[in-house]
């Protein structure tokens, strides 16, 4: 429990939310500002500022929530598909440091734009970029 945290402070009941599904170590809440209709935020119960701050069961348990909750919110909102995403520090645009995904309903050509604009390596970068995370995990 974090005091400051608008998500631990909706869990204690301080602040309102529309909680959609809670089990023994997670929840999920509308979000209140949605990309889609039927957005949703997926969360652990235990304070957590980012996926790799979580431990592993509850990293586990949370993608088991979030599994459950994206097919429940594709059909509720009459959607073909969903982006399952995390926002994860600051520069990645998280702005509540409490780790949760999004699940966001998504039509075809329904007008969200994400900037996700892709760009080839420079040369020799692709190596490079596996040789780094591949060390990264031994
Ligand atoms: P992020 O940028 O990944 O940290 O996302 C935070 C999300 O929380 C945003 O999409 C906000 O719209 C949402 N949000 C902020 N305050 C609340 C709240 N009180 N209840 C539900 N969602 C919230
Ligand atoms: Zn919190």
């Amino acid at each position: 429990m974090a005091p400051d945290c608008i998500f631990c402070r909706i869990l204690k009941g301080e602040i309102p939310a529309q909680k959609v599904y809670e089990d023994a170590r997670c929840f999920a809440i509308l979000d209140i500002n949605p990309v889609s209709w039927g957005h949703v935020l997926i969360l652990p119960k235990e304070h957590h500022e980012t996926w790799t701050d979580l431990p592993a069961d509850l990293a586990a348990d949370l993608a088991k929530a979030a599994q459950k909750v994206a097919q429940a919110a594709k059909k509720a909102a009459g959607a073909e598909g969903y982006n399952l995403l995390m926002n994860n520090h600051r520069c990645s645009g998280q702005a509540i440091f409490h780790a949760h995904f999004h699940v966001i309903p998504r039509k075809t050509n329904d007008g969200i734009k994400f900037n996700w604009a892709t760009k080839p390596y420079d040369p020799g970068q692709l190596d490079k970029a596996a040789d780094a995370i591949r060390a990264g995990l031994k």
